[in-house]
């Protein structure tokens, strides 16, 4: 099989290195890919940005790709997989209307109180004036949230009116989102740990991946400004026995049903941020990709070959599949420029990935690098996922940090804790 990866990430790194390994796949091109998975065995580029939905469509239909894979949010809300599929292409990855589940958080919000999926109490507004009275009538915490898509800043947690007042304003009368400002949620503040649970889904069945823990925020002990994420791990220990079967059978099966209820079947990776408190498990939000760092700890532990679960996503009959994890732990570490998630500068020599990818059980993904004069330079704001197995959390994490020791650049950034909530438990 021929395999196309939509992005150019750590994600899609980690799933283009995963995709490479199946006996089933005989060439991965990635648009536009990036200099990591360059490098893999079978794998090679096309500069075609994704974004160019047009342009992707030409290259997958004259590389006649037997299978696409979208990593992103945007191209599958902006109506990627539709418009393949109408062009005969095999996609894995949900529609327009289904990707909705993280395009809209108005649209997601209203289903999961229709069908009873638990998540914090909200309400919706289209207006600045009529939000800003409601939050006048609040005490204490509050979270604000533009509907749509912004890249990760769309949502507030403020502590106090004031802030919400603040956060209202920005989003509904300075419009710092644009039209995915258009409506507001206001909802309450839930506490507790959060997890990452994402799942294959053909539509009707779901197959749960292994549970992870994003690090979201860009300073130790969860401080400073929200990331695109600062590590990973899995399994992550929050998700036990119980929660998982909770988070199954109160969240995940009972959505892709709602889904499909609605008419808008689902199919593709189906991530659900959640919130557990006192053993009950809430949806902060959907994604309707898989997550990015947790893909490179998920899929680093995955034992299974993971085309045929795509296959059978698109086939319909995920409910005959199972998925196999390697035992031990794995950590990713997210290594990013100084600056980010605010500006930061490019083309910083980096040295070491060599030294660090040789080490036993360590695998050094590429997020934001290119191909310097004398190596690799920086070419983003996260740049590597430096990502390491070993049994036992604490192992795992002592590894991925022996891993991050070898790599430097002029003002390299990590965060020191990645992990440090599963020690905790
Ligand atoms: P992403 O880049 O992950 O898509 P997003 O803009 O969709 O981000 P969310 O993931 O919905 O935003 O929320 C971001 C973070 O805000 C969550 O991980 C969580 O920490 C916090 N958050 C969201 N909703 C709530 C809530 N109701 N109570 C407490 N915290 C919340």
């Amino acid at each position: 099989m021929k395999i196309l990866i939509i992005g150019s990430g750590g994600r899609e790194h980690t799933l283009a290195w995963k995709a490479a390994q199946s006996d089933l796949v005989t060439e991965v091109i990635a648009a536009p890919g990036n200099v990591g998975i360059s490098r893999e065995p079978k794998c090679r580029l096309a500069n075609v940005s994704a974004e160019n939905i047009p342009a992707l469509k030409d290259l997958a239909l004259s590389e006649k790709v037997d299978l696409v894979i979208v990593g992103p949010e945007a191209p599958l809300v902006a109506g990627i997989t539709d418009t393949f599929r109408e062009a005969g292409l095999r996609v894995f990855g949900p529609t327009a209307r289904a990707a909705a589940l993280e395009g809209s958080k108005v649209f997601t919000k209203r289903l999961m109180a229709k069908y009873n999926i638990p998540s914090a109490d909200f309400e919706v507004f289209d207006t600045f004036d009529a939000a800003e009275s409601y939050i006048k009538g609040r005490t204490g915490s509050t979270v604000v949230k533009a509907d749509g898509l912004a890249a990760g800043k769309g949502v507030f947690v403020c502590r106090d009116r004031e802030e919400a007042l603040s956060a209202l304003s920005a989003i509904m009368k300075d419009k710092i989102f644009g039209s995915a400002g258009d409506l507001v949620i206001v909802e309450d503040c839930l506490q507790g740990e959060e997890a990452s649970f994402i799942a294959f889904t053909d539509g009707r069945h779901v197959l749960p991946l292994a549970s992870s823990q994003d690090h979201k925020a860009i300073f130790d002990g969860d401080s400073g400004p929200n990331t695109g994420g600062m590590g990973a791990y899995s399994p992550a220990p929050v998700v036990t026995r119980e929660i998982h079967d909770l988070i199954m059978n109160q969240i995940m099966i009972p959505t892709v049903q709602a889904m499909d209820k609605e008419g808008i079947p689902y199919m593709g990776f189906l991530y659900a941020g959640v919130m557990i408190d006192n053993g009950q498990p809430k949806v902060l939000e959907f994604n309707a990709r898989m997550g990015d760092p947790e893909a490179q700890p998920l899929l680093f532990r995955m034992k299974s070959d993971m085309i045929p679960l795509m296959v059978a996503a698109l086939e319909g009959t995920l409910d005959r599949q199972t998925i196999e994890w390697l035992p031990e732990d794995a950590v990713c570490v997210v290594m990013a420029s100084g600056g980010y998630p605010g500006s930061y500068e490019k083309g910083k020599v980096i040295t070491g990935i060599e030294a660090a990818d040789s080490l036993d059980g360590v695998k050094v993904f590429h997020a934001g690098t290119a191909n310097g004069p004398n190596g690799f330079v920086t070419a983003g704001g996260r740049v590597l996922g430096v990502t390491a197995r070993a049994a036992g959390i604490s192992v795992a994490i002592e590894k991925a940090y022996e891993a991050v020791a070898k790599i430097c650049w002029d003002g390299v950034h990590y965060r020191k804790d990645i992990g440090k909530k599963a020690l905790n438990r």
